[in-house]
């Protein structure tokens, strides 16, 4: 009998992730309080009140991003980005990071360092150290890197924890992130069409396309939070999409929700770039990934205690029998899919998933 062979796209990442946990079995490290399941792992240090917290992401040449139209400093600016991204939804300092390169033959010594440019930027930035890694040949550009954060034990925010009646707030603008992609491709296009002769012009998209190549991690946002003694009750960062993190929250919670797509912060520019491709905002902003900002639980009685600037409040979280559904501008109250970006869902491989 020949083995069994599931292609991973039948499962989905989040699928495959649960097969592997299975195997792993349960962990029983007393000091373990969250393994896999949240934006980063959390274990308790031996002072029994400080917490470190740790994560990973990789970004891979062809599947995250296109060396035609991304720049390697700020390639490496968003490696460490997207990592601290995560640990801010902890409501963790970032320490320690440390980093895999793999380079393919085409890169040379000199875009090597951009890339550290990028990434000595970055970790300024978020005042977190780079310690090490690893170099090996690779036959794509590969970037994975491991963020250590801290924190005290009380200050940690998982994605469990909102209960009905809570508000479903985001920081920032969505759908950004997405809306530059959109334009990215499309000047790929040209410029491979073009070659040396295509003069872009990309004054009116500065704003999305920065948000595609150059996100920021939020910590500015939990800094001052901490500074004012908050903390909402359960937080998860914003890499796959609106939709798909809200059923994260609701299902680690065991709530349902509702989200008021008028609501939610949309850039004009963003509705320029959905217009221009006459496309529905509203799908940039629900599904489009990547726009690393922060999605959180808050009781009622604490909207007050925020700088109303730094966020905005998009829905309410609902006992789970309400099911999770998003209300239309024109006021249709329909089920949210949990759909955004996944990977092995659309590629064949895995490979050029986002690009094609
Ligand atoms: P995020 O989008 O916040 O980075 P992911 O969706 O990538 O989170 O991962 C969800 C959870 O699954 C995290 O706890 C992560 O550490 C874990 N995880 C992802 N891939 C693997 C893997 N190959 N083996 C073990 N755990 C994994
Ligand atoms: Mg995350």
């Amino acid at each position: 009998m020949s083995e069994p062979f599931t292609p991973i796209r039948e499962i989905g990442e989040f699928g495959l992730i649960d097969r592997l946990q299975a195997i792993l079995g349960e962990p029983t490290d007393p000091d373990l309080i969250m393994g896999i399941g949240d934006d980063a792992a959390v274990y308790r240090l031996p002072d029994q009140e400080t917490v470190h917290v740790i994560t990973s992401d990789a970004l891979l040449e062809g599947v995250h991003f296109d060396r035609l139209i991304t720049p390697l400093e700020y390639l490496g600016y968003k490696a460490i980005a997207v990592n601290v991204s995560d640990v801010a939804a902890m409501n963790a300092e970032p320490r320690y990071a440390t980093i895999t390169l793999g380079l393919p033959s085409k890169i040379s010594v000199e875009m090597a360092e951009a890339l550290y440019r990028g990434i000595r930027r970055a970790c300024e930035k978020y005042g977190l150290v780079l310690v090490g890694g690893d170099t090996t040949a690779a036959h794509t550009l590969c970037i994975s890197v491991t963020v250590v954060g801290e924190a005290r034990i009380d200050e940690i925010v998982f994605r469990r924890g909102a209960r009905p009646g809570d508000l479903l707030c985001v920081t920032g603008d969505l759908g950004a992130a997405y809306a530059g992609l959109k334009v990215l491709l499309e000047e790929r296009k040209a410029l491979k069409a073009e070659g040396l002769n295509y003069k872009p012009d990309l004054e009116p998209f500065r704003y999305v396309i920065q948000r595609q190549l150059l996100p920021e991690a939020r910590l500015d946002v939990i800094r001052d939070w901490r500074q004012r003694g908050l903390r909402p009750r359960a937080m998860i960062d914003i890499s796959d999409g609106l939709a798909s993190e809200v059923h994260h929250l609701c299902r680690h919670s065991g709530c349902g929700a509702l989200v008021h797509a008028a609501a939610i912060p949309v850039a004009l520019e963003t509705r320029d770039v959905a217009d221009r491709f006459s496309e529905d905002v509203d799908t940039y902003a629900l599904f489009g990934g990547e726009d690393y900002e922060l999605l959180f639980a808050l009781p009622p009685d604490q909207l007050e205690r925020l700088d109303p600037l730094s966020f905005n409040v998009i829905g309410e979280f609902l006992p789970a029998e309400q099911g999770i559904q998003v209300q239309t501008p024109e006021g249709a109250l329909i089920p949210l899919e949990p759909a955004g970006y996944q990977h092995f869902r659309s590629g064949g491989d895995g490979e050029a998933d986002l690009l094609e």
